[in-house]
């Protein structure tokens, strides 16, 4: 079952996330929790009692943990650069990231569950160092963006977007775990028959 595909403005009902509200001071805050919460959801799992169940897929077409980890690890990279090449070019074009190619290409449901957490984190906060020092002028910059069509956006928007795509794929990373978790049955005790032949007595 493929998922409606999520807004680009406004509230997006499936995860909460609202284009309209927060500064971005607030939504860079944001984005690195949510990117916390995505490695943490991968690192738990992954150390659980079967590691391997960050690399089922709930649905033959819905990625797994680990893809959707490898996918907000790139987007937060591109985005990233993409920054840098708004603030460089005077009419920026975006090149696509090509984001079901790289699933195949990267080969991310094999990559290693730890690393991948751990390049999240950083990534989170790379993207977030090179976002908070934007000017007010800097976010208002158009560029060419591909997404889900092609049309300019702002950096301010790109930043907020990111932001989304980080809440989105957070809520998606903890809705596929728990399809997927074994559930934690409590071992049975062993219980201690005890023989008891005594007969009890009514008393009249
Ligand atoms: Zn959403």
């Amino acid at each position: 079952m493929t998922k409606q595909q999520p807004p680009v403005d406004g509230y997006c009902e499936q995860c909460g996330f609202n284009y309209d509200t927060g500064d971005l001071q607030g939504t860079v805050t944001l984005l690195i929790r949510q990117s916390a919460d995505c490695s943490m959801a991968l690192t738990k799992a992954a150390a659980g009692p079967d590691a391997n169940v960050v690399r089922l897929r709930p649905e033959p077409d819905v990625w797994s943990a680990i893809e959707y980890a490898c996918h907000v690890r790139d987007v937060l990279e591109v985005q990233r650069l993409r920054i840098a090449q708004c603030l460089a070019e005077d009419r920026p074009v975006y090149a696509p990231m090509d984001r079901t190619g790289r699933v195949k290409q990267e080969k991310y449901e094999k990559q290693d569950p730890m690393e991948v957490a751990a390049a999240l984190v950083r990534n989170a906060k790379d993207f977030g160092a090179a976002a908070r020092v934007l000017r007010p002028q800097e976010l208002g910059k158009l560029g060419l963006y591909n997404y889900p069509v092609r049309a300019p956006r702002t950096l301010g928007w790109i930043i907020r977007h990111t932001a989304h795509e980080i809440q989105h794929h957070r809520h998606d990373i903890v809705e596929i775990l728990a399809k997927v978790e074994p559930p934690i049955v409590p071992k049975p005790k062993v219980e201690e028959v005890e023989a008891t032949d005594e007969v009890v007595e009514a008393i009249d």
